[in-house]
């Protein structure tokens, strides 16, 4: 019994570890030697149940083992499946960060181009064209240095600017162009607008034509950019072409204008050319006629403190004063900033003085309305006189600047006549 007990038990274990073979061997020597060690038990029904027990058990146990096989079988399947779907989840949710992300990095882009057109928007001249973008650009690009070389006028003019401690652009010395800006421009102007990208030069310099009509009137170069950042240099480059020829149009109509928009006086060059040919007359005809410069006094105070808009309306109300003043024959002009010019026709300077004089007064006690502010603004003049102080324009002009200096020394609010005392004051 011994015996059968223990090759049951070795078809049991051999059952439950599924090796098939060895259970139906051992089931069937379990069974044998049962008949063989126990034949008189078979007399009786209960002999064939314990024999029936005895080879049926192992395989139940069998039959147990590969069920609990199939089941784990399906849960690790259940569970790669979950585990596949979750790491596709995963990816979808990776690349859509990393779109977000590029589209964060796009608009913020955009923005700042937007940026640059609207500060370059309100530049009047190439140079303040190139300060506004210097506001802008280094943010959009992370190189050491820019230049804008303006090829509009006659001889290429090169504006400069570094990149300090502190990460701010700072504009240098503008001058002609070095070597290497020499290559780039023939490059520039030999390139044809189709190939209108940055790219480059042997210099290592960076570098994108500004374009206007198929024809390169700028280039934009960049010191120590990186290569990822030549394709946003170029989209600068292009808003920079548009402010270019804006700019261009601006200073052509300027050269066109005959009047002042602010003061509404003649602007420098048409009071260059009248003043011209009444001196000329005034030589002809023997007559005397007196050149005055008027400088506001202590006007930058005015903005400091008020604002420029004020400043404006100050500087329009006294141009309107003195203009409402002079004869219709008088000639009236802004020389520039917050400096006149004034000449008196057929008047020498003994007449012109007191003349000069009355104007002082007249702006001096005038009340100034310019948005909530009520002000008053004085004036300093100097005089100089045809033919008592000199023969050309530009000697009345410089020696009037002169006793114009000598007013403000003496303490503004005052006309000065030129005279030898004044010269070189
Ligand atoms: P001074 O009595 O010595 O002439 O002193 P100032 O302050 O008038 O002289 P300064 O030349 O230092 O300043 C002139 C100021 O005039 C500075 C500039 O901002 C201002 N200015 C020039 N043109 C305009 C303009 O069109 N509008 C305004 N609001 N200000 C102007
Ligand atoms: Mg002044
Ligand atoms: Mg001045």
């Amino acid at each position: 019994m011994v015996i059968v007990t223990s090759l049951w038990l070795l078809a049991m274990v051999s059952g439950l570890c599924w090796a098939r073979r060895y259970t139906a061997a051992l089931s069937a020597v379990t069974a044998l030697a049962f008949i063989a060690t126990e034949a008189e038990t078979l007399l009786a029904w209960t002999g064939w149940l314990q024999l029936a027990a005895l080879g049926a058990t192992p395989w139940l146990l069998a039959a147990q083992r590969l069920q609990d096989a199939l089941t784990v079988r399906r849960l690790h399947d259940e569970e790669a499946a979950r585990l596949a779907k979750l790491s596709e989840a995963a990816r979808s949710l990776l690349s859509l960060q990393r779109s977000t992300d590029q589209m964060e990095a796009q608009i913020s882009q955009i923005t700042d181009l937007y940026h640059v057109t609207k500060e370059t928007s309100r530049a009047m001249h190439v140079k303040e064209l190139f300060a506004a973008s210097l506001d802008i650009a280094p943010r959009l690009l992370s190189a050491s240095g820019l230049r804008l070389i303006d090829l509009s006028g006659e001889e290429p003019r090169v504006l400069r600017a570094a990149r300090g401690a502190d990460g701010r652009m700072r504009e240098e010395q503008a001058d002609g162009p070095l070597d290497a800006e020499r290559a780039i421009i023939q490059e520039a102007l030999a390139s044809a607008p189709q190939a209108a990208g940055g790219r480059t030069g042997p210099s290592g310099l960076a570098w994108a034509p500004l374009w206007r009509e198929q024809h390169a009137v700028g280039v934009l170069v960049a010191d120590g950019l990186p290569d990822d950042q030549i394709r946003t240099l170029t989209i600068v480059a292009n808003q920079l072409s548009l402010q270019l020829a804006r700019v261009t149009l601006y200073q052509r109509v300027e050269s066109l204008a005959v009047t002042d928009a602010l003061t509404g006086l003649f602007v420098r060059r048409h009071f260059m050319e009248r003043s011209r040919e009444e001196l000329t007359r005034s030589k002809r005809h023997g007559l005397a006629c007196s050149l005055l410069m008027v400088d506001l006094d202590h006007f930058k105070q005015k903005n400091d403190t008020y604002g420029h808009l004020v400043g404006d309306v100050v500087l329009r109300d006294v141009a309107r004063l003195l203009a409402h003043n002079l004869r219709e024959v008088d000639l009236i002009a802004r020389y520039g900033g917050e400096e006149l010019v004034l000449m008196l026709i057929e008047t020498g300077p003994a007449q012109a003085l007191p003349i000069a004089q009355r104007l002082a007064q007249l702006v001096a006690v005038h009340p100034i309305r310019a948005y909530d502010e009520l002000l008053t603004q004085t004036v300093s003049m100097g005089l100089a006189a045809f033919p008592d102080h000199g023969d050309t324009l530009e000697t009345l002009i410089e020696r009037a600047d002169q006793a114009l200096y000598a007013a403000k020394q003496a303490g503004r609010n005052r006309v000065v006549v030129y005279s030898e005392k004044t010269q070189g004051v």
